[in-house]
């Protein structure tokens, strides 16, 4: 496996691939790997000859005061876990070779980008557009790959492909989580032993949400008010939201009938957790 810092040699080293007719799968990341990624690394693999794991935490998709400078990195550990999963290269930039000095061109959208983590968040998914682009024309894979445990932005990044006629195959991949429930990722390091236990009530509350949906209820404003209840009852936790969208527009729904997403962001402490269910139709 390679670890490349440079653009030209990933497009080197996917030109050298192309010749010989190997398709390419991408998986983005902004490292700090665990079984979530891994599990994205795993299906990469399986469905494409040659798999490029991207290794980069992200300036443009980082509010003023959010954890950019104090996001967890350990390239090393990410290097192992990306072999032993069978990548073949690792892209990992500096924040320079990706924005170069006079950097000026941003991707943008208009809808699915305002509510839910866009309400807080109100760059960030112009910042996840503009890197998946810059990192779709370096790569120019067939197939990259997205976990549901960021759903909007599984849904923005499919939205863009259309829009803007990227021909990659999007794919979404279910949520990996602890035993406990809690969804992996690499904000949990920030927890200390109380918020992570009080972290498991984003998994109870949705888990009791999705209950009520399965046995009938279409009221999503009560399946929002059960969420809210269990979350609220745990003294660490503070909501950012609790929605129920419409999965295709993400716009807010009265009935649980259709193509639902349930999402939820709720701060632990000083750290902003999301998890979410799907139900597709
Ligand atoms: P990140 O490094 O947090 O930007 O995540 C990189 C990719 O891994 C994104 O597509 C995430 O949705 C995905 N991912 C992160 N955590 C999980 C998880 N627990 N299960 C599935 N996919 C995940």
């Amino acid at each position: 496996m390679k670890v490349a810092g440079t653009v030209k040699e990933v497009r080197e080293q996917v030109k050298e691939w192309r010749k010989e007719g190997l398709s390419v799968g991408l998986v983005p990341t902004m490292g700090y790997l665990h079984e979530g990624h891994k599990s994205l690394i795993d299906r990469a693999v399986k469905e494409n000859d040659r798999v490029v794991v991207s290794v980069f935490v992200n300036p443009t998709q980082f509010g003023p005061n959010e954890d950019f400078e104090s996001y967890p990195r350990d390239m090393e550990k990410d290097s192992a876990l990306c072999e032993a999963a069978g990548a073949a290269l690792v892209f990992h930039p500096e924040p320079d070779e990706m924005y170069v000095d006079g950097y000026s061109t941003f991707v943008d959208m208009n809808t699915l980008t305002g509510g839910l983590c866009g309400k807080t968040r109100p760059i960030h998914f112009r910042g996840v557009c503009t890197v998946v682009s810059k990192l779709f024309n370096i790569v120019t894979p067939d197939r990259a790959y997205f976990g549901q445990k960021d759903a909007q932005q599984l849904a923005v990044i499919k939205h863009m492909v259309t829009d803007l006629n990227f021909g990659i195959e999007i794919v979404g991949c279910p949520i990996i989580r602890e035993q406990d429930g809690l969804a992996k990722s690499s904000r949990n390091t920030y927890l200390n032993a109380d918020e992570r236990a009080a972290a498991t009530v984003l998994n109870k509350a949705l888990t009791e949400g999705k209950k009520q949906i399965e046995a009938g209820e279409k009221d999503a404003e009560k399946v929002k008010k059960t969420i809210t209840g269990i979350i609220e009852s745990e003294p660490l936790a503070k909501i950012d939201y609790v929605e129920i969208v419409d999965w295709k527009t993400l716009e807010p729904v009265e009935s649980t009938g259709g193509a639902i997403l349930c999402a939820v962001a709720v701060y632990i402490g000083k750290t902003r957790l999301i998890d979410n269910f799907i139900i597709e139709k």
